[in-house]
């Protein structure tokens, strides 16, 4: 760019990650605003020190980022950011008929690549009926839902007990309504060539060997997950610093109403005022986005209505665990279980950064609570204190320890927050950025199109970016 008068201006409606990355990205060569309807930039990424009882903030949203990806290792790296790792002393447990299990190690998100991996957990009938793979040919679509794929291939027992709850923690959902191809595309190979699952994962496994073998000695395998002390929430702060470094400007409280295109030229609407800019960035959920591009792209906004979202709720708690250690990381419970909680984090045994923060004697958790497709009178209807107190009766239930006193503790809720990508749904993406592509300076970020994790949410931002600035340059 030649000077200030030569920049572009972009709107960015969302402060979440997506929006934040947008707009960092953007901020050096372009004239920027970021206009978010809370008080707080952030979106899922939250924490809180529960009314100051710990000295350092704890997520309540997301807790974790994929480091197998580049995406949020490399942004943390840039904004300064030191990565710290789960703890390698502990693991995640899974509840199966009242009872807490290892999580089975050897598998591609719960599907073994040989059915003794499971039979601790399944009993031998569910797991011989996982060795006994029934391979029904291709499927006649290009996609299919994950949990029917598989509990046809390997049963439904190995889908209800480790499949479904695994998938739960990502996607708040349940497998059988998502999509095989967006959730797991590691096995779509299997169904669209009519092949066995069993065996694409021992060769996904011992590819995995292979990598680890290749280690030279005394070397560790990379960690799967990273976190910031503090809690990943730190990208936040760190990134909108350096928006405002760069001269962009940040609106918060601020919810866009409406947009309107002119000539090429962006007109966002806010109750108070509104801003004319030449390119615009919806960072916003598809139940709002829809709403937002219901003239300028109408197909695609009737196609992200169709893009259903679950609520969930998440209780941090500071917990007084007496001289009796808890173990592992925390635990995941399958829907057949019919419990309130449908998992929980052990964050202090998890990640060594917290637990050199609390006093002995105590432990931080997490409990979270609701899936898409819950019912009417479930956890939705609890107030606050409903919600903590069942919460941690179900906790302690299911962790046998009666003796645990709550210290802290609050709810956070979640309304409409997490994508459900229900089969189908990477060929609606593919039309609908079809549609926008088509559209002179619009764009759409978020954790709608390609994934829902922080790692794909940047990364979509990122493309984002990169393409307003090729053709603004
Ligand atoms: C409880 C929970 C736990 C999670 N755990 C993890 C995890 O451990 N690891 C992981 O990788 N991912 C996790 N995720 C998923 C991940 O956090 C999200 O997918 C991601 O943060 C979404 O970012 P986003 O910016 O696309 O959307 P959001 O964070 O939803 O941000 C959208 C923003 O748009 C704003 N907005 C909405 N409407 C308007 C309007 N009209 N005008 C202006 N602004 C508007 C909203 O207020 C919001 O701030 C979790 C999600 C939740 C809810």
């Amino acid at each position: 760019m030649h000077g200030a008068e030569a920049m572009s201006h972009i709107t960015i409606v969302g402060g979440g990650i997506s929006g934040l990355v947008t707009a960092y990205r953007l901020a050096p060569d372009h004239e920027v605003t970021l206009v978010e309807a809370d008080a707080r930039l952030g979106g899922c990424l939250h924490s809180t020190t529960l009314d100051e009882t710990v000295p350092v903030g704890l997520d309540t949203g997301a807790e974790a980022s994929l480091y197998r990806r580049r995406e949020t290792k490399d942004l943390a790296a840039e904004l300064g950011l030191d990565v710290e790792f789960p703890s390698t002393a502990h693991s995640s447990r899974v509840l199966s008929n009242g009872s807490l299990h290892a999580i089975p190690k050897r598998t591609v998100m719960g599907v073994p690549g040989d059915a003794a991996e499971v039979r601790d957990l399944l009993g031998d009938a569910a797991s011989d009926r996982v060795a006994r793979e029934v391979i029904a040919g291709p499927i006649d679509a290009h996609d299919v839902s994950l949990g029917d794929f598989l509990a046809d291939r390997l049963g439904g027992d190995l889908v209800d007990t480790l499949i479904d709850p695994l998938l739960g923690g990502v996607y708040a959902g349940r497998c059988r309504d998502l999509s095989l191809a967006s959730t797991v595309p590691a096995l779509l190979p299997a169904a669209v060539a009519g092949t066995s699952v069993l065996e694409l994962v021992q060769s996904l496994l011992a590819a995995r060997d292979a990598q680890s073998a290749a280690l030279a000695e005394g070397e560790s395998p990379q960690p799967v997950f990273m976190s910031l002390v503090g809690g990943i929430n730190r990208l936040v702060p760190a990134l909108e610093k350096r928006i405002r470094d760069h001269g962009g400007a940040i609106h918060t409280d601020t919810h866009v109403t409406s947009v309107q295109v002119d000539n090429g030229r962006w007109t966002v609407a806010t109750a108070e005022s509104s801003l004319r800019s030449d390119a615009l960035v919806l960072a916003t959920p598809a139940h709002v986005t829809k709403d937002l591009i219901a003239e300028a792209a109408p197909a695609s906004a009737s196609m992200l209505a169709s893009v259903p979202y679950a609520s969930t709720a998440l209780v941090p708690a500071l917990v007084d665990i007496g001289d009796r250690e808890l173990e592992g990381s925390g635990f995941l419970v399958p829907p057949t279980e019919k419990s309130f909680i449908k998992a929980s984090t052990f964050v202090s045994n998890k990640w060594p950064w917290m637990r050199e923060r609390i006093p002995e004697g105590t432990a931080l958790i997490r409990m979270s609570i609701g899936r898409y497709g819950d019912g009417p009178g479930g956890w939705q209807d609890c107030d606050d204190e409903q919600l903590v107190a069942r919460a941690f009766e179900d906790w302690q239930r299911i962790v046998d320890r009666g003796s645990d006193r709550l210290i802290a503790a609050e709810a956070h809720r979640w309304e409409c927050a997490l994508p459900q990508y229900l089969p189908g749904h990477g060929e609606k993406v593919a039309r609908i950025d079809e549609e926008i592509a088509g559209i002179s300076g619009l764009e759409l970020a978020g954790s709608a199109y390609f994934g829902v994790g922080i790692p794909a949410c940047i990364d979509r931002a990122e493309t984002v970016a990169a393409r307003i600035t090729s053709t603004r340059a």
